[in-house]
């Protein structure tokens, strides 16, 4: 089955993404109705989880023609811990071992743009109105603006595709330039990499001699001491030189946690831009351009039945589309709203079901490093009481519980207060951006 379905989503993903993300994707074994995949590397493992369970899912139950459930397991596990144990020993200033660490070949640094990855699919709406213009200014004039620009916001965002765009703007304009795209995760691996075969100097030369430096999801380097040291100095040598830095992060820099200070403080000089979550008609208008890219005839009745579904990220909006796609023509049978609701009644369903007042306790408690028994507490510390009423808040957000039931998961509170708690939220949520950021960064991390 598995054979099959990847046919079926070779037709339905683009070229590149089939040959990224399915390819390497080996079907290993089932057990009762859990099909297990293998995939090459834990990120690879957590980037499916992320961005293709559904779709592949999806194909898999409609070749299956059952229900059916899917874990990735990870093949290789040596290469990998291998090269977090190269890391680990940067950290500790190992540089000899680190070098003996890892056996893997160099490959190319430069990472391809993502050609969909462009301004003119890129759909500028409320959330995201600031940092588009901020990326339209620095693709135009690089160097000359804000720098470094530093973008942030959720997962699924567009912060990626800003990049990317950024990227290809000063290729056609300006094709003596030498702009190199890369995630900060690539960068440690080829830092790791060069290290390992003593080529720092080839390492250095070729990110310290480019024009734009593209980096995208820099929260990965938190902790890891090692890279953000070479960071730091590439960084330096670049802004010295006048060239032009772009960064995104899923974080303000202040919250990427073990981040060096002067880092940090760089990150903060030009311009930091934030994206937040699109609303109703921009999640339409995106839906629309993404139906005309793809081909995927939406009727307006199922893109606005989308849109106002409760996800927020758009890579998830995207995943609905492309699985409606992938029904509509497995089965030969046009999108309807009917057949929308249908299909994507698991995606929609499941969440609810699978997110319970436990997991909302669990990951308050570890965001604010607290103990569960405090949130259940009556204690009245003012941090205790804050976390407290934000787990409240995302319980009667995110589930179906109701107001005695969550009292009762909170040491028997009434549910006075738990009413009380959420309109505090609310009203704290709606006054404050910055509060509003920290709550959505739990809600997303519950999510995930
Ligand atoms: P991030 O890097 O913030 O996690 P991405 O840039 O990868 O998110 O965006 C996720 C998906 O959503 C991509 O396919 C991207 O094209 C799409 N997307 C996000 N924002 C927009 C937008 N404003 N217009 C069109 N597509 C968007």
């Amino acid at each position: 089955a598995w054979q099959q379905a990847a046919e079926n989503l070779e037709k339905v993903l683009s070229e590149r993404d089939f040959a990224t993300w399915i390819k390497p994707v080996n079907y290993s074994h089932h057990d009762g109705n859990t099909v297990y995949l293998s995939v090459p590397t834990s990120f690879f493992k957590d980037w499916l989880e992320e961005n293709y369970q559904k779709v592949i899912l999806g194909a898999l139950t409609v070749t299956s023609g059952h229900n059916l459930s899917l874990s990735f397991v990870v093949r290789d596990h040596n290469s990998e811990s291998e090269t977090l144990l190269a890391e680990d020993l940067i950290i500790k200033g190992h540089q000899e071992e680190a070098e003996q660490a890892k056996s893997a070949q160099l490959d190319s640094t430069v990472t391809p743009l993502n050609s969909k990855y462009t301004f003119d699919l890129f759909v500028s709406g409320t959330g995201n109105h600031f940092a588009h213009a901020a990326a339209m200014a620095v693709a135009n004039n690089p160097a000359d603006t804000y720098n470094p620009l530093f973008i942030y916001g959720g997962v699924g965002l567009g912060k990626s595709h800003l990049l990317n765009a950024i990227g290809h703007t000063i290729r056609s304009t300006s094709p003596s330039l030498n702009v190199c795209y890369c995630s900060a995760e690539k960068f440690m691996y080829e830092m790791v990499n060069h290290l390992r075969l003593k080529k720092m100097d080839i390492f250095r030369n070729l990110f310290r001699n480019v024009d734009v430096l593209l980096i995208d999801d820099i929260q990965f380097i938190s902790g890891k001491t090692g890279t953000q040291e070479e960071f730091f100095h590439t960084f330096n040598a670049l802004h010295e030189a006048h060239k032009q830095i772009v960064i995104t992060s899923d974080k303000f820099p202040r919250e990427i946690s073990d981040l060096e200070e002067r880092l940090r403080s760089r990150f903060e000089w030009g311009l930091i831009a934030d994206i937040q979550p699109p609303d109703l008609e921009t999640k339409i208008a995106i839906l629309k351009k993404k139906s005309e890219v793809t081909k995927i005839r939406l009727p307006e009745d199922v893109t606005y039945f989308l849109a106002s579904s409760d996800t927020r990220n758009i890579r998830e909006l995207e995943g609905m589309l492309i699985r409606l796609g992938a029904y509509s023509s497995l089965q030969n049978i046009p999108i309807t709203l009917e057949m929308a609701k249908e299909s994507l009644k698991d995606i929609l369903g499941d969440r609810r079901k699978e997110i319970t007042i436990e997991l909302i306790q669990k990951a308050v408690a570890d965001q604010f490093a607290i103990k569960i028994a405090d949130l259940k507490s009556e204690k009245r510390q003012k941090n205790l009481v804050q976390a407290r009423q934000i787990a409240i808040w995302l319980c009667r957000d995110m589930t179906k519980a109701s107001y005695p039931d969550i009292g009762s998961k909170f040491g028997g509170k009434d549910h006075s207060t738990v009413i009380y708690a959420t309109k505090k939220i609310d009203k704290a949520l709606h006054d404050d951006q910055k509060f509003f950021k920290l709550v959505d960064d739990i809600r997303q991390g519950i999510l995930k």
